[in-house]
């Protein structure tokens, strides 16, 4: 178990583990999910645009493949770490069962910092790393998606080399390629949308109308958080503090998101010198009075240390794993309305699951039919979720668990343990 650990693992399988004890889950079962079942770290050399060679550490971990294929990102960030991976494959195996997909859950990922390679070295590296994964991955195995630090590039760049390897394109290897070579309308903004369509159901339950009054702050302003932003503004709620992992902008009158969008695709970062407001740290954001606070960057950031700060009435996890442990019930204690991980950002991985069947099938839907087939499977999942919370008196992230973690164990135990 200690090659899996780190603090994002551990808060994981404590996580498993809880609810587990809450289903009152049979112990063989547990036995089996609390760890992954294979994982692959790898070598990566490449040669570098000044002809000298640096090797790279890269891993896949596959956590379950009961429901189907593995599903999951891969990762390119100096820090990943095989634990992480862990972590991250595990909640994709619980997302991927909740969202009720034939799909299991995985995630990978490569030590680098994408930012400091050229083009070129970015992609010997990302085809390297292909070849490496090579028996691993395939449309009837393991499909790769991209995640922090990876483009549609880099995508498009496995698809093709796995491609070349087996002699014919297939597409269906990744999802998250561009439009022309296999990917599916709308997944870029799947994952922002799905987050802020879950605001929605849970503003409706706590009888919050999201319109003019209300106001959002976000952590995080790429993918996820850019397309949140803009779908909470087409809903007239008013966006007050936005923050990157290099600082970010507090004004309580609201910002035009256009010049958000402008200085951050300028700059890199948010300045009060270019949007306007004033300046705010991610520590200060988290504690701001808000309606809505969405956090779109990176896993622990709501802590036991910082939790009796918080003071949003709803909280979207558009990130993995951003509340830790020790954080949730004291959220829950203050009233707050936490929409779990798993389920407020499953909007990516169920428009990956779309490009993925319109890849097998070679036909592909319009915007209109993907947008609405996501809104029934979200809608209809938090429905569930909500109501499986009440009835056993839970938390919606524990609800959405037991979800989750139920459809596996019920396919494990349909399947039997081989030999
Ligand atoms: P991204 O790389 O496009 O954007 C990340 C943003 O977070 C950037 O604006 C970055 O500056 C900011 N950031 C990083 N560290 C920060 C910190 N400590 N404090 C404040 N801001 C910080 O990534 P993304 O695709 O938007 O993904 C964001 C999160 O959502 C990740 O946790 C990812 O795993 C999760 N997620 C993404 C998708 C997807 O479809 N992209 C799907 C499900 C979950």
């Amino acid at each position: 178990m200690k090659l899996w650990k780190s603090p994002f693992f551990d808060n994981a399988l404590n996580q498993f583990l809880s609810t587990a004890e809450v289903m009152n889950l049979d112990p063989n079962i547990v036995e089996r999910l609390r760890q992954p079942a294979r994982a692959l770290v790898v070598s990566v050399p490449v040669r570098m645009d000044d002809g000298g060679v640096r090797s790279y550490c890269g891993f896949r971990v596959q956590h379950s493949d009961t429901l189907g294929p593995c599903k999951g990102g891969i990762r390119y960030h100096p820090d990943v770490t095989l634990g992480d991976a862990a972590a991250l494959a595990m909640l994709m195996t619980w997302k991927c069962a909740l969202m009720g997909l034939p799909l299991g859950g995985a995630k990978g990922g490569l030590q680098v910092d994408p930012t400091m390679l050229s083009r070129a070295e970015l992609q010997r590296a990302t085809r390297r790393f292909t070849i490496e994964l090579i028996n691993m991955i395939g449309p009837d195995r393991d499909i790769p998606a991209p995640d922090l630090g990876v483009n549609e590039q880099v995508m498009a760049w496995i698809m093709d080399t796995y491609s070349k390897q087996v002699g014919a394109t297939r597409p269906g290897v990744v999802t998250g390629k561009p439009i022309t070579v296999g990917g599916s309308l709308y997944r870029h903004e799947a994952t922002g949308r799905g987050v802020v369509f879950a605001v929605q159901k849970a503003a409706a339950v706590t009888g919050m109308s999201l319109g003019e009054g209300t106001t959002f702050a976000l952590q995080g302003f790429g993918n996820v958080g850019a397309i949140a932003a803009k779908a909470m503004a087409e809903l007239g709620c008013r966006c007050i503090a936005v923050t990157t992992s290099r600082g970010g902008v507090l004004d309580r009158n609201g910002f035009k998101l256009e010049s958000l969008y402008a200085c951050y695709k300028e700059h890199g970062c948010l300045t009060p010198e270019v949007t306007g407001g004033d300046s705010i740290t991610n520590k200060d954001l988290l504690a701001l009075d808000c309606d809505v606070l969405i956090l779109a960057a990176q896993a622990n950031q709501i802590t036991g240390e910082n939790a009796s700060q918080v003071q949003c009435r709803i909280l979207a996890e558009g990130a993995n794993g951003p509340v830790t442990r020790e954080a949730d019930p004291v959220l829950v204690d203050k009233g707050i309305f936490v929409i779990p991980d798993i389920l407020a950002n499953a909007g990516g991985v169920t428009v990956s699951y779309f490009e993925w069947v319109q890849d097998l099938q070679h036909f592909f839907w319009d915007m209109d039919e993907i947008e609405l087939r996501l809104k029934k499977m979200l809608s209809r999942t938090f429905d569930e979720t909500l109501a499986l919370a009440r009835k056993y008196a839970v938390s919606l992230r524990t609800a959405a668990l037991m979800k989750g973690i139920g459809r596996v164990a019920q396919a494990m135990l349909l399947r039997g343990l081989y030999p």
